[in-house]
């Protein structure tokens, strides 16, 4: 039998924490135009088009189901347009599963020279070739329907959590008219929407923009402007705040840029559901692995001669083909292999990761997991240093 949704997403919460259960943490099934997605999930992110020195055969095999792609960046090289003609992003980058474009919100905000936000958009000089470029809510819209995603993300304001809360104010009731703004200018039929809540660390701000957001017909719920320079336990408050007001909501709910197990797991057990970061392939590329406990450091000389894998049991290439101290003799060689195989290991670590949470989380005994979880996911200062990560301009790899 087939289903027909008249939405392109739909979503399916399977199992959840019994009431009076110290976690709010989910099972849940998001069915977008190219395939499942089974959440609590964690989106690689390709900037580019692309995660850094991966291939599409390399992401499913590491246990990707559904990737981020940079509105941004795609919009400033190649182009949507281009993409478009190419026959749009799915094509273009070789890959069939699922793939969400944010905003582009983040980026003129985070990497953008000589930003200027009016109220009908943002202008900024792009950080390629110094051109001026603008983005508003409609360009945003038309630009993430030329890519093609199954999920476009409504062009948004986002702020520091540590900004003088008139700032907070400001960008929080713009991008509150941005966001219907967004839902008027975006037409695809076989594209979801997905809304951005903000309001900083603000309870009140953040208590009127859930309210705000969540009454706009969109088909997920976007969590922004976390996982940057607040303490876990300021994003602690606010995500119970966001979550305590959504508990009804039927709609997925995807905190933007958080990365490291410690952190994805403190966020499911809050109710999240989706999550992205370029932490996992970032530090991989810096010879930063995930090891059950803690990091490894390739780099480090006592590797050199260590004839293990990684990890004992990973299923990556990485640790089921070579040793520590081939990997680490590759990252001393600067070859590129290094980063392929360090990148494969910290994504399959979690993305396997995520899959035992929805594994306890399905089998009702979530609580019962969590000492070995947090053991798996041991949090290191230089993780809550690295949560705040954004693909900055001219990188290696
Ligand atoms: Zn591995």
């Amino acid at each position: 039998m087939t289903v027909v949704s008249a939405r392109p997403a739909s979503f399916e919460v399977l199992a959840k924490a019994a009431p009076g259960s110290a976690t709010q943490a989910r099972l849940g099934r998001l069915t977008l135009p190219h395939g499942v997605v089974e959440t609590p999930q964690f989106m690689p992110v390709g900037t580019n088009a692309t995660v850094k020195s991966l291939d599409p055969d390399d992401l499913e095999t590491a246990g990707a189901t559904i990737v981020l792609a940079n509105t941004y960046h795609l919009f400033l090289r190649p182009g949507h347009d281009r993409i478009e003609r190419l026959g749009g992003l799915h094509r273009f980058m070789g890959w069939d599963r699922p793939i969400l474009t944010d905003s582009g919100g983040f980026q003129v905000v985070s990497l953008a020279d000589a930003r200027e936000i009016d109220e009908d958009g943002a202008t900024f000089r792009s950080h390629i070739d110094g051109s001026t470029q603008r983005l508003t809510p409609e360009s945003s819209m038309a630009v993430q329907a030329a890519l093609g995603a199954d999920v476009a993300v409504a062009f948004d304001q986002p702020v520091y959590p540590s900004s003088p809360r008139a700032e907070v104010v400001d960008a929080t009731e713009r991008t509150h008219r941005w966001a219907v703004r967004s839902v008027q200018a975006h037409g695809r039929p076989d594209q979801a929407l997905f809304g951005v809540i903000q309001g900083g660390l603000e309870p009140d701000l953040r208590e009127a923009s859930t309210r705000f957001i969540a009454g706009l017909p969109f088909d997920g719920l976007n969590i922004g402007g976390l996982a940057g320079d607040e303490t876990p336990a300021q994003r602690r408050e606010v995500l119970g705040l966001v979550i305590g007001l959504l508990e009804a909501d039927p709609r997925p709910r995807y905190l933007m840029g958080l990365g490291s197990p410690g952190d994805l797991l403190d966020a499911v057990l809050q109710g999240v559901d989706l999550f992205d970061s370029v932490l996992p392939s970032r530090v991989a590329r810096t010879g930063q692995v995930w090891v059950p406990g803690g990091r490894l450091d390739l780099r480090s000389a006592e590797l050199l001669d260590d004839p293990g894998p990684i990890e004992h049991g990973c299923q990556c290439l990485a640790c089921r083909r070579f040793s520590r101290a081939y990997v680490a003799h590759l990252f001393r060689a600067r070859e590129l292999l290094a980063y392929r195989l360090a990148t494969l290991h910290n994504l399959t670590f979690t993305l396997d990761f995520m899959a035992r949470i929805r594994e306890a989380i399905g089998a009702g005994r979530l609580e019962a997991a969590l000492p070995e979880l947090r053991l798996r996911a041991t949090r290191t200062a230089t993780d809550e240093d690295a949560t705040m990560v954004s693909e900055a301009a001219g990188e290696p790899a």
